[in-house]
């Protein structure tokens, strides 16, 4: 497999595949989708209560408009930084499960009504590179006498156990498009010309009276090219060695570092299927 990057940001990814199958770029796609580890959110204590502010001399209601499991889920939805080199899953830990900086991150939010509770108050307990990296999430909204007093822990998971452990958001592939253009079989330039202006996103071209194709890999097999022409001289077929291949993570980490897993997991998992293969007598 050969790949070329066409398009590489930190939350987004464009490649060209090639010399390779469907079933190996499905493969891909799916250890993306289900086996990338990462940090989310998995236990949230709320205090329960009046919440007094000393400097106010007030008390605040700890009920809100959700319920503290609706708060729960949408915290753990929240994109937590994950650095893999840094963070072990927990039952893998020399903590043995109990909850070290190694296997887990402690987070708080304190935040008194009226206002919205947004993914930027929910506050890294120790190290401020772990903040949440989309800062503008809403979570819950408070009344005037409400507030929020919580702590939460995020800890490494995959999505093969919840959606919220799942760091790549889209991921989809395609042929690579093959559109061919027969001469000499009696169109007109104006058949030619139609053929061109139907297309929607435009791959072909006049040029001196002949139809070209310019932008083939931008066909999205529509086939209506097919049908503008009376003679079939035009063609829309796949090349089933080449695939298109897009994805967006959540930011919880780059697009690069999840293809790069993804890549080094599905080596280990045929390198491992090799060997128990080997040591059959
Ligand atoms: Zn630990």
């Amino acid at each position: 497999m050969e790949i070329t990057i066409r398009e590489l940001t930190d939350r987004r990814a464009r490649l060209v595949l090639d010399a390779t199958s469907a079933p190996q770029v499905n493969a891909l796609r799916r250890v993306l989708l289900s086996d990338v580890p990462k940090m989310a959110i998995e236990e949230v204590e709320f205090h329960l209560g009046s919440i007094r502010d000393e400097a106010k001399g007030k008390d605040y209601d700890s009920a809100t408009s959700l319920f503290d499991e609706s708060i729960s889920l949408r915290m753990g939805l929240l994109p937590v930084p994950t650095d893999l080199k840094q963070f072990r899953f927990k039952d893998q830990c020399s903590c043995k499960g109990e909850g070290c900086p190694s296997c887990q991150i402690v987070y708080s939010v304190d935040r008194k009504g009226p206002c919205t509770v947004y993914s930027r108050d929910v506050v890294p307990l120790g190290d401020p590179s772990l903040a949440i990296r989309e800062p503008d999430i809403p979570v819950v909204r408070l009344g005037a006498n409400q507030a929020l007093l919580v702590y939460a822990t995020a800890q490494l998971g995959t999505a093969r156990e919840h959606a919220k452990w799942q760091v790549a958001t889209a991921v989809g592939f395609h042929e690579q498009p093959r559109v061919k253009v027969a001469r000499g079989k009696g169109c007109t330039e104006a058949c030619l010309k139609n053929v061109a202006e139907v297309c929607p996103p435009k791959v072909f071209e006049m040029k001196d009276g002949k139809l070209e194709v310019v932008r083939e890999d931008d066909c999205i097999f529509c086939h209506a090219c097919e049908e503008a022409c009376e003679h079939a001289s035009v063609t829309v077929g796949e090349d089933n060695t080449r695939f298109h291949f897009e994805l967006e993570t959540d930011s919880s980490m780059t697009s690069r570092e999840a293809i790069r897993f993804s890549l080094q997991d599905l080596k280990r998992r045929f390198d491992e299927m090799r060997e128990s293969v080997l040591a059959i007598p």
